[in-house]
């Protein structure tokens, strides 16, 4: 685990289409300044709007995770921003001239990999992360999501589609730059024939192909490549809880155990886990010798704390506003 912040050396650029939308998007990641975490800026509006990567500013869950700042929005967040913290940055602001992140290929793994080759630049700000101490947890039907204490970001992750292709899958992973990278960024999303056909006729999906999800119907899958892993879905799944959780504006030490869940109960854990501030703590990094411990974190470091808390709250009764990030 980084003991520093870190943002990137120098900015990277996209170029794609919107899923849902359909519509060409460019998209920078630009470096950004210590604390001021993630921020999105729609350059295609006459006023440049800023929507920062924030739960409180999610205002739609059900195909994707979108932010909206008043009217402006910027949709289907999670895969970009899995990228982001699953690589280990911090701080960036991502530039785009559309409404929704591009598809790329359904996966993390394009913006992985060009964030892995500019690479990160180290910053002077500690990393304050939130540890949870006491276990939170939300059910909601047959889904559940739990995240329970843990000296490190683990996620184990359940799925049961009554398909042939998928039935149950299951997998448990320590999430660090390496494994995030290696088993994680490249799982592509998927989708059932039927489903993108009704998506379609109502306006969404219009961007999406064989080239940018895993579609299935009775028979299979209908890519002719097949699959990445043999449990692709799965490790989507893990991608996409890890690109939502990033919405929590620092990282997590805890385990998180997601069974049948999608962003909706995502987002239903991190309300949680911002009603229940007794059971989580924010912690960062110390040398101790040749290793590195965890330590609560204490007066001295007040300051970083007095930004980072205020995140948390709603944010009418935030002093601090993040959305006045810089670079
Ligand atoms: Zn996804």
């Amino acid at each position: 685990m980084d003991i520093f912040q870190h943002t990137i050396r120098k900015s990277v650029s996209f170029a794609g289409v919107g899923l849902h939308s359909g519509n060409p998007v460019h998209l920078y990641i630009k470096p950004a300044a210590p604390d001021s975490g993630i921020c999105f800026v729609r350059t295609d509006l006459d006023s440049r709007v800023t929507i920062p990567a924030s739960l409180h500013r999610i205002s739609d869950t059900r195909l994707a995770t979108t932010l909206s700042s008043e009217d402006i929005q910027v949709g289907t967040t999670e895969h970009l921003l899995a990228a982001l913290i699953g690589m280990g940055v911090d701080n960036a602001v991502v530039e785009l001239d559309s409404d929704e992140v591009p598809i790329m290929d359904g996966s993390a793994g394009p913006f992985a990999h060009l964030l892995k080759k500019v690479e990160r630049q180290q910053q002077k700000s500690k990393r304050v992360m939130l540890k949870v101490t006491k276990e939170i947890s939300v059910k909601n039907g047959t889904s559940e999501v739990r995240i329970l204490p843990y000296d490190g970001m683990k996620v184990t992750c359940n799925i049961d589609f009554d398909h042939d292709m998928i039935q149950k899958q299951s997998l448990s992973l320590e999430i660090t730059p390496e494994s995030f990278f290696q088993e994680i960024a490249s799982a592509r999303t998927f989708g059932f024939l039927h489903e993108v056909e009704y998506m379609r006729q109502n306006g969404k999906a219009l961007g999406g192909s064989l080239d940018n999800a895993v579609v299935v119907d009775q028979d299979g899958v209908l890519n002719v490549e097949g699959l990445r892993f043999s449990d692709e879905f799965v490790r989507h799944k893990i991608l996409d809880l890890i690109g939502d959780l990033a919405l929590l504006g620092c990282p997590v030490l805890g385990h998180v155990i997601a069974s049948k869940a999608g962003h909706t109960q995502h987002f239903q854990l991190m309300k949680a886990i911002v009603g229940n501030p007794d059971c989580w703590q924010f912690v960062n990094l110390t040398h101790n010798g040749n290793e590195s411990t965890l330590e609560k974190m204490v007066s001295s470091t007040r300051e970083v704390r007095n930004k980072i808390k205020p995140f948390l709250l709603p944010p009418q009764l935030a002093p601090f506003n993040r959305a006045s990030c810089s670079i």
